[in-house]
Order: structure tokens, then sequence, then C-alpha cells
């Protein structure tokens, strides 16, 4: 399996793994090895695209010397671009959209009794959610739920709505059933996964909401910790403010993309909050949750952005001092709203102010980052240092990175540790039952 794009396309490949586990494949990470090779695609951005389309051409060679080798495209690019795909690569067997992920057994089948190419891009998703995750094989502490899939926004940039389809949100019991199984299985953490996840429930007939959701998550014995993303702005509720305060698994880190600074330019976008509202949204957050850690997505180059405009995004980020910001230059995507728009603006310029807010960014982002220093935080221990033995990995609840010593029995665990130092973007720090009074070297 080779996957591009968001968590929620890894979390779809875990589950693609997990159906042909159960179906008799086993997995291998060696492309040589492999009687099939599928991949799981991303359209968000013309960059992604591209690279798939080069990873796909340089199987051809490897397809001519293997030719029992199966190669299959799903996802959403295969969702975009359907039969064409099998025209443009005729050594692609099998053409999976967003909505035939549930069946790759069956397609694979189709595909081996010598049906090639198959293609299956159905509008509609014949079935609709998704069984738990599999492990493949290893432990794990922390997992991926899905709650939600699809959007209704039509960001006038984004492909998602016309790839993944309308918002279908997965009922509050089956949700809460999957995170209990995932519990048993010896999952602490898990990151609830949806395109907006702020407006989950709308299209339920039961009375759900995310706050309750994560209410209801909250109670689930075994698990310590609760994610969230993505949450849309002008969907973002009070109670779900109050349950990220008052729900003690719930971490306190929303991503809350912000797209750009200029009113004008997020009208365009039709991303339905002015800037002015979205700083009011910062506000009640921090209000609410001093110390919640925020951070962001931006487009720079929008079509029409001006200086000024571009000056208001810059302007939002030293308003609102993001703890971290995802800054990406404008990608045109045919047969969205924006993609017919001709007044573009120039390469270099777009190239110019991605330079530009990145460099700003990380200064802020540091500094955020300092403001940690000689803290006590409460970190997840995830994994070995594979660089420094006797040391473990984890994440802060506001998502950092941290280092500290600590031993086998410790994963899984939530540590509090002391922030004593930098090293680059990770906290190090001391473990309390570690404590030596020393500060660790590592
Ligand atoms: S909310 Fe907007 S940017 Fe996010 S997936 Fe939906 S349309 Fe795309």
């Amino acid at each position: 399996m080779i996957t591009f794009g968001c968590q929620m396309n890894q979390h779809d490949s875990e589950m693609i793994g997990g159906l042909l586990e159960d179906a008799g494949y086993i997995l291998t990470e060696h492309l040589e090895a492999a009687d099939v090779i599928l991949f799981n695609t991303c359209c968000v951005r013309e960059h992604a695209e591209q690279r798939l389309y080069g990873r796909v051409s340089q199987l051809k060679a490897l397809k001519a010397k293997k030719p029992e080798l199966i190669v299959g495209v799903g996802g959403c690019v295969a969702q975009k671009e359907k039969a064409a795909l099998t025209k443009r690569f005729s050594h692609v067997d099998l053409v999976f959209g967003t909505n035939a992920l549930g069946g790759i057994a069956d397609l694979l089948r189709r595909v081996e009794n010598g049906e090639r190419p198959v293609v299956s891009t159905p509008d509609v998703c014949a079935s609709p959610e998704h069984r738990p995750p599999i492990t493949l094989g290893r432990a794990r502490i922390s997992a991926w739920v899905s709650v939600m899939r699809g959007c209704d926004n039509y960001c006038s940039y984004c492909v998602v709505p016309y790839v993944r389809g309308p918002q279908r949100s997965r009922r509050p019991d089956e949700v809460v059933a999957e995170v209990r199984a995932l519990a048993e299985g010896g999952v602490v953490e898990v990151t609830l996964l949806g395109q907006n996840v702020n407006s989950y429930g709308r299209d339920l007939h039961v009375d759900a909401s995310f706050a309750r959701l994560l209410e209801q998550l909250d109670a689930v014995v075994g698990i310590t910790r609760i994610r969230f993303t993505t949450s849309h702005p002008k969907d973002i509720s009070t109670d779900l403010m109050r349950a990220i305060r008052d729900l003690p698994k719930v971490c306190e880190h929303v991503h809350l993309p912000v797209q750009a600074g200029s009113t004008r330019i997020l009208e365009l976008m039709n991303r339905g909050y002015s800037s002015e509202e979205y700083l009011r949204i910062v506000e009640r957050l921090r209000d609410l949750i001093p110390h919640i850690s925020l951070t962001t997505d931006i487009i720079v180059g929008f079509p029409g952005e001006t200086e000024e405009d571009f000056e208001q995004t810059r302007l939002m980020l030293e308003k609102v001092r993001f703890d971290g910001a995802y800054i990406f230059k404008y990608s045109s995507r045919s047969g969205t709203a924006a993609g017919s728009l001709d007044n573009r603006v120039d390469k270099s310029t777009i190239a110019a102010r991605h330079r530009a807010l990145l460099e700003f960014q990380k200064e802020v982002s540091l500094e955020r980052l300092k403001s940690l220093l000689n803290t006590t935080q409460s970190v997840l221990a995830e994994s070995h240092d594979a660089k420094r033995h006797g040391f473990l990995v984890g994440r802060t609840r506001g998502h950092r990175v941290a280092r500290f010593c600590g031993g086998q029995e410790d994963i899984g665990r939530e540590i509090e540790i002391r922030v004593c130092r930098l090293d680059g973007w990770t906290l190090v720090g001391e473990a309390a039952q570690h404590s030596s009074g020393q500060e660790p070297q590592g």
C-alpha cells in the first residue's frame, strides 16, 4: 500500500490493509516482493497528483518484468479520473474510488480472475462504514477513528466535496462501539477524523452533535486521550469549546484552518466567516481554555490576492500567534469554483509570499514552544527514541513532541514531565518518576 495525502487517507489505507489481511493477503514493505501494489491517492493539490502519476509510471518496468503483478489506484484521484486512469496508464489493472474501498477484496478477486481493468467509482457508498481499523500486526496505543465522511461546504478552492461526496456522519453508538473495541485491544488515544467534525451529526436523524459525541467517548474505559481534526471555524460551537475545557480526556488542541486573513479573500473562498469573526472565535476559545494549543492552515496566492490581502493574512498570524501553521501555495483544481478564475497571482509572487509567511510563522512557533520551558506537561509515552537509548518520545496534550527518560513499562502511559530545554522542535524534559534533580542529557 502506498498512501498519499491526509490522515483520513492514512486511516483508509489501514482499513484497506485490514480488509485484505482478512481476505488472506499479507502486507509487505518491499515493492519488488509485492504481487499487488495499491495506491491510495490525494488530489487536493496538483503536486500530490503529479507525484502519484510519477510513481505509477515507474511501475511500468516492474510490470513488464512481472506481468502477473496487479497495480491498483484508489481513493480521491481514482474517484476524480475514473476510467481515464486506465487509458493513461495501460498497466493499471484496478481503479477503485472513495466509495469502493469497502469492496476492495472482491474487486481484487475480479482482477485475479482475469477481468482487467476493473473500474469501480460509484457515486454513493454501498457499505456505509467501516470496521475497526486493523493493527496490521503492530501493537499500538493510538488509533484514528473516522466519525464522518464527505463535506457539504464547497470551499471554492477545494475538490473534496466532489471526490468524497456529501457529509455522512456515523451514528454515535457505532463510533462508541468502535472506540470501545479499540480500547479493549490496548489503544489509549483516539484521533477522531472528519473533513469538518464541527458539523458532525447534522445529517443524522438522531439528536447528535460533536460535543455530545466527545462526552460519550470520554466515558469509554481504557481511553485516556481524545483528539480530533479538522474543525471548520464557522461551525465551532460554545458547547464544543466547553467540552474541550471540561472533559478530562479531550486534549486542548484545536486545528482551526483560517486559510486567509482578508475578509474579501475569505468570501471568495466561500469560507463562511470574516476575519473579525475568526478572531472572535479565537478570543472565545482562549477565554475558556487559556492554555489551548491552536494550529491552522493558510493558502497564499488565491486568485486575485493583492498585496493588501496578503498583508491581512500576515497580520492574522501576528495577531493570533498560532502554535503552528501549515502554509500552502494555492493550487488550482479543475472542477472547483476557483479553478475557473483567471486573475491568477504569478508564481514568483506566490513563492515570495509563501517564503515570507513561513519565515514569520517559524519565529512565532518557536516563541510559543519556548513558552513551555520550565512548565510541567503531561506526555503520552508513545515509543522508544530510535536514536537515544533509555529515552522515550511522546506528545503533550497540546500536540508537541517531547522526549524524556523512561522504559518499556512507561509506553502507553501519561507521564508528567518538567520541560528543561528544547532540542530543535522537541521538548526535552525530565519525567517525575525518574527525577534525579539533574537535567537529562539525551
Ligand atoms: S470544509 Fe472546505 S476545505 Fe474542508 S473539505 Fe470541506 S470544502 Fe474542502
